[in-house]
């Protein structure tokens, strides 16, 4: 078995959190074995949104994804095959912090006609909720898991590959 850990960025607006409005522009995942826990592999790409092609300033400065990032990437419908195909045939378990990114996994699939894995949905680990059992404390946001748990914050948060990164050592302390 292998826990896939996922982060997604999506076009945003300020003071707007409408996931029906809101499309993938990158998938960050971090693949752990299931027994040790040791990184397998990365997946990184930036998604081309269709509905608003056009970057809000406030999304690239939340994200710091240039338009140009994804001006040049391909939309939803190619990527998120890829993503299945880097997955591979292994039994795996999604793990990501929060529900939002299965939210909008299910949204973006809907919007493109594809079909989201059952998996997805089935074998989902909500890292978010695990931490605040775990700790006896409420929900809250990866940076104060991370600084609760003395982990230094790599890379640039809000970026789904860092934001997976970050979330995947926060993985291997919980899931141990
Ligand atoms: P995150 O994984 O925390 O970087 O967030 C994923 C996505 O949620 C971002 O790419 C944005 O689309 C959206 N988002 C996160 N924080 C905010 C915010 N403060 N305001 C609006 N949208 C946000
Ligand atoms: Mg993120």
């Amino acid at each position: 078995m292998q826990y896939v850990i996922i982060d997604l960025e999506a076009t945003c607006w300020k003071n707007v959190m409408d996931f029906t409005k809101m499309e993938i522009i990158e998938i960050g995942a971090v693949k752990l074995a299931g027994d040790t826990l040791e990184v397998l592999g990365e997946f990184s790409c930036f998604v081309r949104p269709v509905v608003n092609p056009l970057l809000s300033d406030f999304c690239k400065e939340l994200t710091s994804i240039r338009q140009q990032d994804v001006d040049a990437a391909e939309i939803f419908k190619v990527v998120f095959p890829r993503l299945l195909a880097w997955i591979g045939e292994d039994d795996y378990k999604i793990v990501t912090w929060g529900n939002y990114d299965i939210k909008q996994f299910e949204i973006d699939c809907r919007r493109h006609g594809i079909e989201l894995p059952e998996k997805f949905i089935t074998q989902h680990i909500n890292l978010k909720k695990e931490f605040a059992e775990s700790k006896q404390c409420r929900p809250c946001g990866m940076k104060r898991a991370l600084r609760l748990l003395d982990i230094p914050l790599t890379g640039t948060h809000h970026r789904g590959i860092d934001d997976a990164r970050n979330i995947a050592r926060i993985g291997q302390e919980l899931l141990k």
